[in-house]
């Protein structure tokens, strides 16, 4: 189906507009993507679509991950790309909102084609990019290996070194050493916030994380290393669950030696959809788009959910949410750990200037604390009458609308 995921962001911000009393002037602005653009790769002779879209940049040059997925359409980027957008408003990041995309299962193809791939990518869409205009990074199914290899291509295009145009870098080639769990990072800091926030029992709490890699896995670690007791994870091939808690550590292995989390032996083999049903205190979601739906939001027992991945929750899934009482955090908050991050990487690849881990780790914190206090207070002053995501959109909304205004692109 067309547009089925950035429709429930059109469904979101006609919502938005009756609450902010938007005009229908800057909703249209919101909803228009600044510049698609789209190509067909073409190597080892097969043709493979690329996407790579600015959403917005009023705020500053665009921002957002690559993304390698068989599943990849306009749509998705388009969708990705706002989200960006908000989220990078949101935390008070220099930046618009971007997104790529490319069209190919990474896991059928060897490491010399996801090469080729990903040169070809910088190959068809350098001009777009660069430090000052749009800077990509990872995201599914891409690396600090795939951004080295995008890295490399572009300087050889343009001819002059340049890596504040890519984040996500190995360490080696000015990447930043807070990178690679930076976005569990910052979702572990938001939720060690909701327990606080909302008074739950560390003892008691039974957490499910549905999606086992960079974001999942991460969050999982960091919760089982700091003594909270998770039931279940999965992962695209299915799930495992077990009352009595996982031994983290353990499945790891299992996932780094197997490729998948199934058929670990203290632990019953679930499906992905069955996961989302458990009876848990808290659902993190870690995988992809729409996988609560209007479809099982009524079956969804936590009272808790954080959304690493982007736009797992549909829209009319937020509506059934929301009138059971789950208290949902917002992936436009929950996983801009990964961006901050980015965001830091790119000031010191600007600056040549290498900062203290302990220092950006502390950045991190005071950076995500700040987000979810501002997402907190507004929602007050709205009386507890919206849900969070409606809060943190209003929040980006109107900073980008300022801009907008000032910049004399917006007329009132
Ligand atoms: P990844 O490629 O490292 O991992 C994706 C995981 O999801 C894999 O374990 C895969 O097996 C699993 N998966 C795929 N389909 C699934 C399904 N239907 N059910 C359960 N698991 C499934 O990707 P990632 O970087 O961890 O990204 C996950 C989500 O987090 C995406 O929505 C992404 O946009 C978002 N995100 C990632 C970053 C980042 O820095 N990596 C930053 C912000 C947001």
């Amino acid at each position: 189906m067309k547009n089925k995921i950035f429709s429930n962001i059109t469904n979101r911000l006609k919502e938005i507009q009756k609450i902010g009393c938007f005009s229908n002037k800057e909703i249209q602005l919101l909803s228009t993507p600044k510049k698609i653009n789209n190509a067909t790769l073409k190597v080892n002779g097969k043709k493979i679509s690329a996407w790579r879209i600015v959403f917005n940049d009023t705020l500053g040059p665009g921002k957002g991950g690559i993304r390698f997925h068989p599943d990849v359409s306009e749509d998705e980027v388009q969708s990705l790309a706002f989200w960006m957008m908000i989220k990078n408003s949101l935390v008070d990041l220099p930046y618009g909102g971007a997104k790529g995309g490319v069209r190919f299962d990474p896991r059928q193809v060897n490491n010399q084609e996801l090469e080729n791939i990903s040169r070809k990518f910088i190959d068809v869409f350098y001009k777009e990019l660069g430090q000052d205009k749009d800077i990509p990074a990872p995201d599914v199914y891409t690396n600090s290996q795939v951004m080295a290899w995008m890295l490399d291509e572009y300087e050889r295009k343009v001819g002059h070194h340049e890596p504040g145009m890519i984040t996500g870098k190995p360490l080696e080639l000015q990447g930043c050493d807070l990178r690679n769990d930076a976005t569990a990072k910052g979702g572990f800091i938001v939720a060690k916030e909701m327990i606080k926030k909302f008074k739950l029992n560390k003892k008691t709490i039974r957490i499910a994380v549905q999606g086992f890699g960079n974001a999942g896995l991460y969050i999982s670690q960091m919760l089982y290393k700091d003594g909270f007791k998770i039931v279940a994870v999965s992962d695209s091939k299915g799930g495992i669950y077990n009352k009595n808690g996982l031994n983290i550590n353990e499945i790891i292995k299992i996932k780094n030696t197997t490729k998948s989390v199934l058929d670990y032996k203290q632990a019953e083999n679930i499906t992905n959809t069955g996961l989302l049903k458990l009876p848990v205190d808290i659902l993190v979601l870690a995988a992809l788009e729409n996988q609560i739906t209007e479809n099982n939001a009524e079956e969804i027992q936590a009272k808790y959910i954080l959304e690493l991945a982007n736009g797992p929750i549909t829209y009319q899934a937020d509506k059934i949410l929301f009138s059971k009482k789950t208290i949902v955090i917002p992936d436009v908050l929950v996983n801009s750990g990964g961006v901050i991050v980015s965001y830091f990487e790119w000031c010191q690849n600007r600056t040549g200037n290498i900062l203290e881990k302990k220092y950006l780790e502390k950045l991190l914190q005071q950076k995500m604390i700040t987000a979810w206090e501002k997402v907190i207070t507004t929602n007050k002053e709205y009386g507890n009458k919206i849900d969070l995501r409606t809060t943190a959109y209003l929040i980006a909304i109107k900073k980008i609308l300022i801009a907008e205004k000032l910049r004399g692109r917006l007329k009132v």
